[in-house]
């Protein structure tokens, strides 16, 4: 297998560093826990080194895989396993309804091309209600973003979504040597529990991505002056007891989610923001 990876030409643009070290594989799996009657989705299976460890559980298995050299491995590796199947597709043009329309049933893993994390992770929680649960490796520094509270450096865009709709934690951390080729930095693994979401959800999540896209980009100015953008904020003064000399930073992530659903009425339109 090494012999395999050193000799394949690994392309940068599609982020591939792939695990050759399999007490990280079982390891990641060990913690995933996979089942016989789980729906897996898997992000990006490279040549395999999780997708082994996952197919011998039982559990429906799908990969998404967006380079053809490796459909082609995957396909003549995995073929004896009637559990298993692969699609050729970027992984964020993927409908999941298409594998599992049943609410709360898709599991997700990967190790991901880490220069498109956050647009993986915006991708799943897009369908975050077909989700049970999803374990991606990924940058130590953006899984640390995912994690952080209200009040810290880290705090944004990335942490709230996560925990708007799930519970991310952090479970390990990775070091660049058990990958070919080596990447410059550490890789941690997160997992995100879809049953413990907010008590209060957001009214619309289309407002409320867009919502926290705009307080975040200008993480540093007041809620008063970034929210103009969005609607009207002296008339949403008048009528709430809310403080908008605060900075987005320092909102918990249900704070975020109730400002989000009370100023929806103060937009133009509604949706149409
Ligand atoms: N899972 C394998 C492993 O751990 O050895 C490979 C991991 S490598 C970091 C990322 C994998 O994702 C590569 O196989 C790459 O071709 C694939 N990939 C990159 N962009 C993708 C995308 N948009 N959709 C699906 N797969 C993608």
């Amino acid at each position: 297998m090494i012999q395999k990876l050193q000799s394949f030409k690994a392309r940068k643009s599609l982020g591939q560093n792939f695990l050759f070290d399999t007490n990280i594989t079982r390891k990641t799996v060990d913690l995933f826990g996979p089942q016989a009657d789980d729906i897996v989705i898997e992000i990006g299976p490279g040549f395999g080194a999780l997708t082994e460890m996952l197919l011998p559980s039982g559990c429906k298995y799908t990969g998404i895989e967006i380079d053809e050299r490796l459909i082609v491995e995957l396909e003549k590796k995995f073929k004896k396993f009637k559990n298993f199947s692969i699609r050729h597709l970027d992984f964020r043009k993927l409908n999941i309804e298409e594998i599992s329309k049943k609410k709360g049933s898709v599991r997700l893993i990967g190790n991901i091309p880490y220069h498109i994390t956050s647009s993986i992770i915006f991708t799943a929680f897009e369908q975050h209600f077909l989700m049970k649960d999803m374990m991606l490796m990924m940058q130590k520094e953006v899984a640390e973003r995912v994690v952080a509270e209200h009040g810290k450096k880290d705090y944004g865009i990335l942490s709230v979504i996560s925990k708007t709709y799930a519970h991310p934690k952090i479970v390990s951390t990775v070091p660049p040597s058990v990958f070919i080729p080596k990447p410059e930095v550490d890789s941690a693994i997160v997992h995100w529990d879809f049953s413990q979401k907010q008590e209060r959800q957001p009214a619309d999540p289309d407002f409320f991505r867009i919502f926290v896209r705009t307080i975040f980009n200008q993480r540093r100015k007041m809620l008063r002056n970034t929210l103009k953008k969005l609607g009207d904020v002296a008339l949403f003064n008048e009528e709430n007891e809310i403080d908008l000399q605060r900075r987005p930073e320092a909102l918990s992530v249900i704070e975020i989610i109730d400002l989000s659903n009370k100023f929806m009425a103060f937009t133009p339109e509604e949706k149409s923001v």
